[in-house]
């Protein structure tokens, strides 16, 4: 199965300031694991439009957009303690928030079976009205409310070792998002309990699974499908939207999550099962080691196209199933 890859040089021009994690290197890392899987997975690659602003005030109201366009343009400067800006981030952001528009666009005229675009700056900690933890736009959620737009019932899963705490809010009371998160707990932003599940319409279609420290793939696996699978089966989504963090993986130097890049494979797998086929796009989170993101990126892609190709096994430790089960009564509590 061909898969789209889309990604532009301009996001190299976005600068999160010195010796900042979240850096330009990280997209040559990217590179480097789809250099490891072209042999055996067909990739399209493509340059993505950046996204409008009708597009994006879906997600981002008030004057946010036009004052952090204003800021970047006078030269930038730091937004809060781990979010600074260049003159170059409002062009990257726009184009960030546009690449998974231009992306499903390209899959609903049938241009291959899924999609991954490589984005910087990340997204997921983007609230309404502020940027936050490394993300100016929210990338997703305009993606996601766009697909909801067209009326599509759109499930987010977001692996990302942080709580995407900016998508959760996008969609918190809205029945056409089902966000589905995991994610080591407690850890920045400090959301994500079990207990939040929505509000209002929303309610129930928000699933947070907070994880301990060294959690490992089959854990992970096992709390999807007990926590999450109930309310993705009645959700019955038509989109699969990938918040693909790799920070989750056991070399990353921000988390202490136990994954390997095997299992970013499985857990993908899993997912893009759960809509038809053509209609999952992923896109770039988190994910601070070098190597690690290059080879989580080659899993992913091998995920993606249906070819099995990992450069790491996927975890062998047996799943965590009493904190798990624990986790899941707490979930049904919350939804009584
Ligand atoms: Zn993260």
């Amino acid at each position: 199965m061909a898969v789209l890859f889309g990604t532009d040089p301009l996001f190299l021009d976005h600068d999160a300031g010195t010796h900042h994690p979240e850096r330009p290197e990280r997209l040559g890392a990217v590179l480097k694991g789809i250099e490891l899987v072209q042999d055996k997975v067909e990739v399209v690659r493509f340059n993505p439009e950046p996204a409008s602003g009708f597009q994006m005030a879906k997600v981002h109201g008030g004057d946010y957009l036009a004052t952090l366009r204003r800021f970047c343009l006078m030269g930038g400067g730091e937004l809060d303690p781990d979010t600074q800006v260049s003159i170059h981030s409002w062009d990257a952001a726009i184009l960030a928030a546009g690449a998974g528009i231009d992306a499903a666009k390209r899959l609903k005229k049938g241009q291959a079976d899924a999609a991954f675009v490589a984005v910087r700056p990340p997204g997921h900690h983007a609230i309404a009205d502020s940027a936050m933890g490394f993300c100016l736009i929210n990338n997703v959620a305009v993606l996601a409310a766009e697909l909801v737009s067209w009326g599509e019932r759109v499930l987010i899963f977001d692996f990302d070792a942080h709580h995407g705490n900016g998508t959760q809010d996008a969609f918190f009371a809205n029945s056409s998002v089902l966000y589905v998160s995991t994610h080591q707990y407690p850890l920045f932003p400090g959301t994500g309990r079990v207990q939040e599940v929505g509000i209002g319409d929303g309610h129930g279609t928000t699933v947070n699974i907070p994880l301990p420290e060294g959690t490992t793939g089959p854990t992970m696996r096992y709390a999807l499908e007990t926590i999450a699978w109930p309310a993705i089966e009645a959700f019955d989504p038509t989109w699969l939207l990938i918040s693909a963090g790799f920070d989750a993986h056991y070399k990353d130097p921000l988390t202490e999550m136990g994954l390997s890049s095997g299992d970013f494979f499985d857990l993908t797998s899993w997912a893009m099962k759960l809509v038809p086929k053509g209609r999952t796009v992923a896109l770039l989170e988190g994910g601070y080691d070098l190597e690690a993101l290059r080879d989580s990126t080659a899993s992913l892609l091998g995920a993606l196209s249906g070819e099995s190709f990992s450069p790491e096994a996927p975890g062998r430790l047996r799943p965590e199933r009493d904190l798990i089960d624990a986790l899941a009564q707490m979930r049904s509590r919350a939804l009584d």
